[in-house]
């Protein structure tokens, strides 16, 4: 057996000490420093017979007797113990004498084991002892140490269950820990509402109805609405349920909101619980996260089914004039009705995300933009001599731009300024803005050709078009076809149905 010793210290902590609540962490903190030591320990095959706490104790101060320390050089002086582990070198010695004398005693002794958890230090080699005293001589480590120690201080808080300087989160009262009286409930019943269906666009109307406003950002912008992504991570946060979260600094930037059920603390993999009262449970919490996940994913997918579908003529073209979410195309049960005289619907499908709001038969509508549009055509061939004003190179500078930023944000992340994670967010975004650009630069494009020299003939050929020329036609002219609700039951109705052009100035 290789007895050795186990050095812990924190200095005082102002942070801390103005925090009267996480005042008694400070003995915590020592304790993480030991659970560390004692992790070392069993990878070094060596044994922690005496642990040394000299908490709340500063080792810069030459007026200052650490108590531990002294009775560790004692104790290492006379064998009874045969090496020391600590977290850092800084935790150690402060001060080029206490340097020395730790030094003093390694020299002496070739056999004792001297390792810090984080930092390398190894006091068996004079390399490790030169460094020893040149870490307790130098200042200019200090400004390193002093964040290193604060990214642990806070890692650790989190760890417990402590926030660290953030406003007063929704649902809570000012200590943070009980519930807010009315916030509380709301937030409760809208998470539990989610997984039953409704949305977060929902929630965030009945809340501005309540008069709720953001938590951050009020100071800028004054007025300011309360945002959908802001009522999203309301919801979604690990928080509600006593879930303890970290967030590392790097995935604060970036600008876009994190998700949060991706920053639960774990320990000894389970998740961390805080000292709050929870607003729900944690299968209370994981329903709506994971129900709101599955509309998330299942909107992406729509995009996608959306942007390729040929079937129908008005995918990815209608909308739900209520909520905006694209419409389906969705065929009426066989045997009704319906399904003999049209088909199919186009619907606006709670099942996706959408409000479910809206239906509207599929082929008086398609009939309705149809015409629409050769009007359209028609009505430009009277004005194509003048050769209106598209400039479709208007995009090109802000293309430029996102070629740049997308280096820019490339070298960030090279130079470790920002995480992969949240470089790819950026990089994902931008890519989905370029997207954007280059189709609608294809439709200014589409629109030019076509008023040039495809219109006059347009009209007289559109029958003979297929499914997906016809599409990429009315794409070329059609930003969105918004339908509006009609009641139930009621006959089709062509004022509800909006044809929004693009380049709507004509
Ligand atoms: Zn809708």
């Amino acid at each position: 057996m290789h007895p050795v010793g186990a050095y812990a210290r924190t200095s005082e902590d102002k942070a801390l000490r103005a925090n009267a609540a996480v005042w008694r962490e400070i003995g915590e903190q020592v304790a993480d420093q030991f659970e560390d030591m004692e992790n070392v320990a069993t990878d070094l095959n060596v044994t922690i017979t005496h642990r040394y706490n000299d908490n709340n104790t500063p080792a810069s101060n030459p007026r200052i007797v650490r108590r531990d320390f002294e009775q560790m050089l004692v104790d290492l002086e006379n064998g009874t113990i045969r090496g020391i582990l600590f977290y850092h070198a800084d935790r150690l010695v402060r001060q080029e004498y206490d340097a020395a004398r730790i030094n003093r005693l390694f020299q002496l002794n070739p056999g004792y084991l001297g390792r810090a958890v984080v930092g390398g230090t190894d006091l068996s080699t004079q390399e490790g002892r030169t460094m020893l005293t040149i870490q307790a001589t130098m200042g200019g480590m200090e400004a390193y140490n002093t964040k290193r120690r604060v990214a642990r201080k806070n890692k650790g808080l989190a760890e417990r269950g402590h926030m660290h300087g953030a406003a007063r989160p929704f649902g809570w009262a000012e200590d943070r820990q009980t519930l807010h009286d009315s916030e509380a409930e709301e937030l409760r019943k809208a998470i539990l509402a989610i997984p039953d269906g409704l949305t977060v666009g929902g929630v965030r109307k009945q809340w501005i109805a309540l008069g709720y406003e953001p938590t951050r950002n009020k100071k800028v912008s004054g007025t300011q609405n309360l945002q959908h992504s802001a009522v999203e991570s309301r919801l979604v946060n690990p928080r509600v349920c006593g879930y303890r979260t970290y967030l590392p600094q790097a995935e604060r930037r970036g600008g876009k909101r994190p998700w949060m059920p991706d920053f639960v603390v774990y320990k000894d993999g389970r998740p961390v619980m805080g000292d709050w009262e929870a607003v729900v449970s944690p299968q209370e919490w994981q329903a709506c996260v994971a129900t709101i996940e599955e509309r998330k994913k299942a909107r992406k997918e729509v995009r996608a089914a959306h942007t390729t579908s040929v079937k129908y003529l008005l995918s990815g073209i209608a909308r739900c004039g209520k909520c905006s979410f694209p419409l389906m195309s969705n065929q009426y049960s066989r045997g009704t009705t319906s399904y003999e005289r049209y088909g199919y619907r186009y619907a606006c499908l709670t099942t996706l995300g959408g409000c479910g709001g809206v239906t509207r038969v599929g082929p008086p509508m398609e009939d309705l933009v149809e015409d629409a549009f050769l009007l359209e055509v028609r009505r430009s061939l009277g004005v194509v001599a003048k050769k209106e004003d598209i400039d479709e190179t208007k995009h090109d500078v802000r293309l430029a731009e996102i070629l740049q930023e997308i280096e820019e944000v490339n070298e960030r992340r090279r130079a470790k300024r920002i995480s992969m994670g949240t470089a790819l967010d950026v990089i994902e975004d931008l890519e989905g803005e370029r997207e954007e650009l280059y189709r609608h630069r294809r439709q200014l494009v589409a629109t030019k050709v076509r008023r040039q020299s495809v219109t006059p003939s347009l009209p007289e050929e559109w029958k003979s078009y297929t499914i997906p020329e016809k599409k990429t036609l009315l794409r070329a002219s059609i930003r969105a076809v918004m339908v509006h609700p009609a009641g139930r039951g009621k006959r089709f109705d062509p004022s509800l149905i909006k044809v929004v052009w693009i380049e709507d100035k004509r």
